[in-house]
């Protein structure tokens, strides 16, 4: 297929050419003396990057998802009680796995579109007076239905109850796109993986644990061996890893997270606002159709979930696009299957190349039937971007 594949699943997202490139490098002895330089130069950059002074980073070969379990069970004993909230595939699988590692997860399922219920969780902490509660999960950013969520709120709500449960908060889709305060938000554990905000293939899981996290790895009982942070904590201080380091992968974040300096975490979540702020005025004010997100607050800037019109099936949108357009949206996934279809707008992007996406979409969406005016979106969003100021660092080169 000639020209190239329009990439707006949200994760794997866009890699930068730079950071492809640092990528292609020969294989090195990870026990030299030479490798702890790389850990040197990540470490830093991470703690950065999840605004944390206090925290310690981890970087795992895994995904995201390997860190869910490295979280948990770091920190936490068979039966132990967790609260958590459903709301999307991603909210819904980490409860899952503690589940499946024998946690008694107390769920508040809410409505898909909105977020984590901040007023419920205040209600549930001042109700727990003898602390059954041992940790508190909370998804940062919905992938699967372009919701945001408080993080702040839920310290609030821990704080105000005067509840000393761990906030264990994914962030696989929010760090380094959207808004993220490790310290300020009294984080306790923040998952995140290498290809989402981080601009990089899969294969790294990246992990922030706080003092009391760590501290409470004496006492934790559930099962861990290869996500054990007690390992990993003795090889990284000198540098290295208890196991083989995914090489590449620590080239590509070393450029990745220079990347992310050289336009600035402010300029990059600005950006972020920016651009989905053009695709949510080609969604709603162009198409004259809903995001899954029931609510400006709960809009996510990552990607936007766009609801399909009933009797037709976002699966077909998905499929049009890709095989007649060479354009990636992303999936309705569990129970939004076939309900909408998604446009990741995180990571390397600017108007013009987020324009490919809506406008793969509209052309697949009129092709299936659904009747949008023609070239609404790229219409609407447009107006939005030239009537708005670029943030700083869109129109830096690098
Ligand atoms: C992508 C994603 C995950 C899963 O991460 P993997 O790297 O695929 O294991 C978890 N949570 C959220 C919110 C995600 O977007």
């Amino acid at each position: 297929m000639a020209g190239r594949n329009f990439l707006f699943v949200p994760g794997p997202s866009n890699v930068p050419d730079r950071v492809l490139r640092a990528q292609v490098v020969s294989m090195e002895d990870h026990r030299s003396p030479k490798f702890p330089s790389l850990w040197e130069q990540i470490a830093p950059g991470l703690k950065k990057l999840f605004r944390t002074t206090t925290g310690t980073p981890f970087v795992f070969p895994s995904s995201g998802t390997g860190c869910w379990e490295a979280a948990v069970t770091n920190t936490l004993s068979p039966g132990d009680k967790v609260l958590a909230s459903r709301f999307g595939q991603f909210s819904h699988l980490w409860i899952d796995m503690c589940t499946r590692l024998g946690l008694d997860v107390e769920v508040i399922d809410v409505e898909w579109g909105t977020g984590v219920p901040a007023d419920q969780y205040a209600e549930r902490l001042k109700a727990d007076t003898g602390h059954q509660i041992k940790a508190v999960l909370a998804c940062h950013n919905e992938t699967a239905t372009g919701v945001s969520s408080d993080i702040a709120a839920v310290r609030k709500a821990l704080n105000d109850a005067k509840h000393p449960a761990l906030l264990f908060v994914d962030t696989v889709s929010g760090l380094g796109s959207i808004d993220f305060r490790f310290d300020d938000w009294g984080v306790d554990m923040a998952v995140s993986g290498s290809q989402k905000g981080l601009m990089l293939p899969a294969g790294l899981g990246v992990l922030c644990a706080s003092q009391k996290a760590l501290e409470l790895r004496t006492t934790a009982k559930m099962k861990r061996c290869y996500f054990d942070l007690g390992d990993m904590i003795n090889a990284n201080a000198t540098g290295y890893f208890p196991y083989t380091p995914a090489l590449s992968l620590f080239y590509g974040l070393i450029e990745a997270l220079k990347v992310i300096e050289e336009e600035g975490l402010d300029n990059i979540i600005a950006r972020h606002t920016y651009l989905a702020e053009g695709c949510r005025a080609a969604v709603q004010k162009g198409w004259g159709l809903q995001l899954c997100a029931k609510d400006p607050k709960w809009y996510s800037n990552t990607v936007s979930a766009v609801m399909v019109p009933e009797g037709f099936n976002g699966a077909d949108v998905i499929s049009r696009a890709y095989h007649r357009y060479n354009v990636s949206l992303g999936a309705g996934l569990s129970k939004v299957a076939g309900k909408l279809f998604r446009i990741g707008h995180l990571g390397d992007l600017n108007e013009v190349h987020l324009s490919a996406g809506i406008v793969g979409a509209e052309m697949a969406m009129l092709d299936v039937g659904i009747k949008v005016q023609p070239g609404s979106g790229i219409a609407a969003a447009s107006e939005y971007w030239r009537n708005n100021e670029p943030p700083a660092g869109l129109l830096k080169r690098w």
